[in-house]
Parts: structure tokens; sequence; C-alpha cells
């Protein structure tokens, strides 16, 4: 069995989500937008796919040559061999790059043995509470741009059956920002609203010094949240030993450092976060996704996965010790996030009224992709 080709097909649709001047999503006036199709043949009748933002041009020079002809099962043996090829090419074959080529051998497995990803991996639930995720925060009218619009969202996310809350604050470009007396005062009127047993969180701007940071915990630790990620530099792991050192509020991490497994390691051994957190797009797919989770579960400690979608929802289903939530998201008041996407026939990640996200039964990762929209908008 081998892998015969990687096809792309890109094709339009409309976004009501812009970004601003430092790279975060907001919404905004409608427009076009291109999403990507990446396909991995092989010489049987079972093909593996991805879905996202994936450069044709990166994975046709430095992915394509290496794998075309290799096993589509062999999995690791290929995920050893573009993380080697990283070495000299960061600046090109990202992570991201490595997630799409494992999610879609993973696709690939699932449909080939006619499993579910999770129970590939080794499945322990079909189904976890999800926490609502917000945006960052502002200046919309009736969006996210005071506290008192953080705690009439949270009302209404409530509403739609979140268990649990997680504020992204404000962040430059935006006036005042970044602010810790703002950050806690959002922080403080949602837990107004969720009451005081609902686990609530906060990702604030991310690159306040360790003073800042600390005084944030502070406040953070009497309005008894659950966690804090990223509030100072990653690169810099002694400022997060030394905030975990002051602090009882649990700090997760690490979430944008480079390093995969390696950089989570050193984070466990030296004590600078109580919560472990990993993505499939940070780390370069659910192959070290998992062992992350493992070296977690080694250590007795809790993964938080970072990010929603259909990688990371097959990865929570399959922990030894579970990570508590899913990462619904981002949310925003003037955006249904339930809506179906047109290049889809069923959600990602279906939310009943209790917050519980199912995971997809179907084999594969279980993307039930709509071909017509996705021919009939080529681009
Ligand atoms: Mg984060």
């Amino acid at each position: 069995m081998q892998i015969t080709d990687i096809t792309f097909q890109h094709f339009a649709y409309t976004s009501n989500t812009v970004r601003d001047s430092e790279g975060h999503g907001h919404p905004g006036p409608p427009h076009e937008a291109r999403q990507t199709l990446m396909t991995i043949q092989t010489d049987t009748d079972v093909e593996g796919v991805y879905l996202g933002g994936v450069s044709q041009a990166v994975v046709e020079s430095h992915v394509k040559p290496h794998i075309v002809g290799q096993n589509p099962l062999y999995r690791e043996k290929i995920w050893q061999s573009l993380k080697e090829r990283q070495r000299l090419h960061l600046g090109v074959l990202s992570d991201r790059i490595l997630a799409a080529i494992d999610l879609a051998l993973w696709d690939f497995a699932g449909k080939y043995t006619n499993l579910p990803v999770h129970h590939l991996l080794g499945a322990t639930r079909e189904r976890l509470p999800a926490y609502a995720s917000t945006m960052c925060g502002d200046d919309l009218e009736g969006g996210l741009d005071t506290p008192a619009a953080y705690a009439k969202f949270a009302e209404w996310c409530i509403e739609r059956g979140y268990p649990a809350f997680k504020l992204h604050t404000w962040q430059p470009p935006y006036e005042g920002a970044p602010s810790v007396k703002r950050d806690l005062e959002a922080c403080a009127a949602v837990r107004e609203v969720y009451g005081p047993e609902a686990d609530l969180m906060l990702d604030p701007f991310h690159y306040y010094t360790r003073l800042e940071a600390l005084a944030l915990a502070r406040g953070l630790e009497e309005l008894d949240y659950y966690w804090m990620e990223e509030p100072m530099d990653e690169n810099s792991m002694s400022s997060y030993v030394w905030l975990c050192e002051q602090t009882s509020l649990p700090i997760c991490g690490p979430e944008t450092a480079e390093g995969k497994l390696q950089v989570r390691a050193e984070w466990i051994k030296a004590g600078a976060c109580d919560l472990v957190r990993g993505g499939i797009g940070d780390v370069g797919g659910i192959t070290p996704l998992m062992k992350i989770a493992h070296l977690s579960e080694a250590y007795g400690m809790r993964m938080e996965v970072h990010g929603g979608g259909v990688g990371n929802l097959h990865v929570l289903c399959a922990m030894g010790i579970p990570g508590q939530y899913y990462e619904r998201g981002l949310l925003h008041p003037f955006i249904d996030f339930d809506e179906v996407p047109p290049w889809l026939n069923a959600p990602v990640d279906p939310m009943d009224d209790k917050g519980f996200v199912e995971v997809s039964a179907q084999p594969g990762l279980g993307l039930e992709l709509n071909r017509a929209y996705i021919e009939k908008h080529a681009i």
C-alpha cells in the first residue's frame, strides 16, 4: 500500500470574521475568503482529508516528494521524517503543516479500518463538556467592549448550556489594552453571572510582565478561577516557574512555545505549569499530541487541549487522565457559532443543551463534506 499523491481543492466562502493588526479575529463585514481541502491519495480506494489553512506550495515542495511512495499507515515514520526536515526548514515547514499531513493520515487510517479515530487511539469516552471560549475583547458596541458586555454574553452562554467559560480579554491594538485592572473587572463580572461553582478561565494579553501576571493571578485567586493561560512570553520558562511558586491559581501551559513534547517535558519538570497545554496545531498533529497526553499522565497531570476541531476532539476522547473540557469557539455575541458552515453537512462539534459535545462515530475523523458546495465554489 502506498501514498500516490497529495491534491488540493481551494474554494471560496463568505466570512464574517476579520483580523486586527495583531492577527486576532473579530466580527466584521461579510467578505470573500478561501478554504482548502487537502487530500492524501493512495493506491487503495480510500483517501484521507484535511480541511483548513494549509499551504499547497509548501506541501508540494517540502512534503510531497518525501511521502509519495510511503505506506500511509506509517504515520509515526512519516511524522518523524517531517520533524527532522523542520530543523533546516522551520521558516516554511511549520507544525501546522505537520498537523495537516498527520490528520489526513489518521483520517485515512480510520476510513481504511472502518473505525473512528478515537477508537484507533484507544478510546475512553464519546462525549465531554465544552467551555465557551470567547473572541478577544473589542470596541464594538454590544460586542465584547466592556466588562458588562462579557457578563451579558456569559448569560447567553449559560442559557445555551455551556457549563464553563473562558475569557480572552483586550489586547493591542484596542485602546487601553492591555490592562490588568480591566481584565479583572471582566473576570469578576463573569463570576457574578456564572455563580460560585462554575469553572472559569482567563487567557489575557500574552506579554504582561511578571508583576502584572502575579497581580492578575492574585485577583483570580480571590475570584476562584480554575486556570490562567499564557499571561507572559512563554519563551521565558523561568517567569512561569516564578509565577507558579507564588500563586495558588493553576497555571496552564505552554501553548505557543515551540518544541512540541520536549518543551512540555521541560515545563513539567521545572514546575512551570499546573495543567499541561497543547493542541494539534501547536505540536504538529494527533501523533505528537497523544505523546503529550501520555507524558502528562505519567506525571499525574491533566492536559487541557488548546482549540477545537475534529483532531483535538478525537484526542480528548482517548486520554487516560481526561482533559476536563473541549474548547468551543471562538464565540462572540455577533456570530452564530452553531451555524453549520456551507462546506459541511454536519457540525464538527455538535453540543447539546447541557453543554456536552459528541465525537463523531463515522470512520476516520468524521468530517461530513458538502462536496457539491466545494466543487461549485472552486477557485
Ligand atoms: Mg490560549
